[in-house]
């Protein structure tokens, strides 16, 4: 079976950023990984007055946060009142709690709940600037805050950098070195050499694994159907390093795919995919079957899909969900997807099914009974009722042109990892801390529980790695400088 991912786009080059080439023999914190939850705890470290250096294994910075669509999950800020959108900390627990069916840690979703300002308000104290809110997946309320996640690096990289702090590029970490049970440094292959660098205390923000995939067959088999995007360096090291020193893991039976994505790789495809269905397609299997409700969260929709024939499936829509794209919103972007030859299309329903491949006659049956039962105002043959969620009417897929995207899942983050407590301390398989060693971002479990909330992982790579930086600087020092 072929690994399917996507092209490695370039990252965040280190231009103009307080980068070093050659690598330390001691400094006082390490960090491990240049994304959100690196770039922040290296900032919160700095600010502690403690020499930081963050260590990168790629060539380039950002990791999955510069692929991602940039939304944070932030609650009572200026962009919701602006807009007039009430919300709070507590309805943000209850949601939490609520998508993670309760499975969450609720020691980290307290923390992320009462650290969210604070790190909200720090983060545009560094520059950082937020967009228009959009509701997503999870909320409800509308507080995704879109931002542009390279000129956040950027912002934080350089605020870092003023007080000192270094960046180091091509420094893979391997190994944590743990003597006297207390984690005193790491060991970076470089040029075939192993080379430790001796700390007071390590951050590891090496993100998840939604780039490896073998790691994926072992802990998530139902995956093996899904296409692979994050950052290129995204391969579980920094958890599989912190459980040979007996680190505990969260979160790992819950990992999903996001349905949408173009079934196979595609030069055109950005890695995110469309959601016709939340625009009224129906979603069909390879025999041009219907098999679920699309009005269900994108994540549950990817596990269905994986579960059919091969993972593979077609969203099937019309012309009037097709008039209902939009440029400004990468999933709703049907045109951009036509022009870029991404999907099929034809005159009439038993024509497309014999571009799909599947059984004309099936694919009219289910798209005639589907028409019928949504024309006369019934719950259709699965209980479809909205558009998404509880939001919006579907109407019969009955204008032409008709269109169809090959759709399958893909893995773009992994929401599981480590055992942290509220200092980001990472807890070995009895709870008890691993001294001086901690953890951020998406290498971090127990934040989501059993499902994901849009925001939440931008969110907590910001929040958990401003914490993670902060009490990892205050360890004291018994280094000979
Ligand atoms: C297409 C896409 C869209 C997304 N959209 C959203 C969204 O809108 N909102 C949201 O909340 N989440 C979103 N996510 C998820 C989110 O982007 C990530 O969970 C988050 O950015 C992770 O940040 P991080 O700092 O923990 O890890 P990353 O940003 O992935 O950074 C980890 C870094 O560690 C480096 N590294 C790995 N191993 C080592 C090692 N051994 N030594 C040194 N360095 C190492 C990697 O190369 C990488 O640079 C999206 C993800 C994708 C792929």
């Amino acid at each position: 079976m072929s690994t399917k991912v996507f092209a490695d786009e370039p990252g965040i080059t280190t231009d103009g950023l307080p980068v070093e080439r050659e690598l330390p023999e001691q400094v006082g914190v390490v960090v491990l990984g240049g994304g959100l939850a690196g770039a922040a705890a290296m900032l919160a470290a700095a600010e502690e007055g403690q020499y930081v250096v963050l260590l990168e294994k790629l060539p380039v910075l950002g990791g999955s946060t510069i692929r991602s669509a940039g939304l944070s999950a932030f609650v009572d800020t200026d962009e919701q009142r602006e807009q007039g959108i009430e919300d709070s900390e507590e309805l943000l627990r209850q949601d939490l709690l609520t998508v993670g069916l309760h499975h969450n840690d609720p020691e980290l979703v307290d923390t992320y709940v009462s650290h969210q300002a604070g790190t909200y308000r720090w983060l545009k104290a560094h520059g950082v600037e937020y967009g228009h809110i959009h509701a997503a997946s999870g909320q409800s309320v509308p507080r995704s805050h879109p931002s542009d996640t390279t000129a956040m690096l950027r912002h934080l990289f350089d605020a870092a950098g003023r007080l000192g702090a270094r960046i180091i590029t091509d420094a893979p970490v391997e190994r944590l070195v743990c003597e006297d049970g207390r984690v005193r440094g790491v060991v970076v292959e470089r040029d075939g050499q192993r080379h430790t660098i001796r700390c007071d205390a390590v951050v590891i923000a090496t993100g998840g694994f939604a780039r490896d995939r073998e790691l994926l067959d072992r802990v998530a088999p139902q995956m093996r159907h899904a296409l692979l995007a994050g950052g290129p360096g995204n391969s579980g090291d920094g958890m599989v390093m912190a459980q040979a020193l007996g680190a505990g893991v969260r979160d790992l039976p819950w990992i999903k795919g996001t349905y949408g994505i173009y079934f196979e790789p595609h030069p055109d495809e950005d890695g995110t995919g469309i959601l016709a269905v939340y625009k009224g397609a129906i979603m069909v299997d390879v025999h041009g079957h219907r098999f679920v409700d699309e009005s269900r969260p994108y994540k549950e929709l990817g596990d269905e899909s994986l579960a059919q024939e091969g993972g593979q499936t077609w969203q099937v829509f019309d012309a009037q969900v097709m008039a209902s794209s939009s440029d400004e919103v990468p999933i709703y972007d049907f045109a951009n997807r036509l022009s870029a030859g991404m999907l099929e299309v034809a005159d009439s329903i038993a024509d497309l099914a014999t571009h799909l491949g599947t059984d004309p006659g099936a694919l009219e049956e289910s798209v005639r009974d589907y028409n019928a039962r949504i024309t006369a105002g019934e719950r259709d043959a699965f209980g479809r009722e909205h558009l998404v969620g509880a939001v919006g009417r579907p109407t019969p897929i009955d204008e032409p042109p008709f269109y169809a995207q090959r759709s399958g899942t893909v893995v773009l983050a992994t929401y599981c990892g480590l055992t942290v407590d509220p200092r980001m301390r990472v807890l070995d398989v009895f709870g008890s801390p691993i001294e001086r060693l901690y953890a951020a971002g998406e290498v971090v479990g127990g934040l989501h529980g059993a499902g994901y909330m849009t925001g939440t992982s931008i969110g907590k790579s910001a929040i958990f790695g401003r914490l993670a930086g902060r009490h990892a600087a205050r360890e004291e020092s018994d280094l000979q400088w």
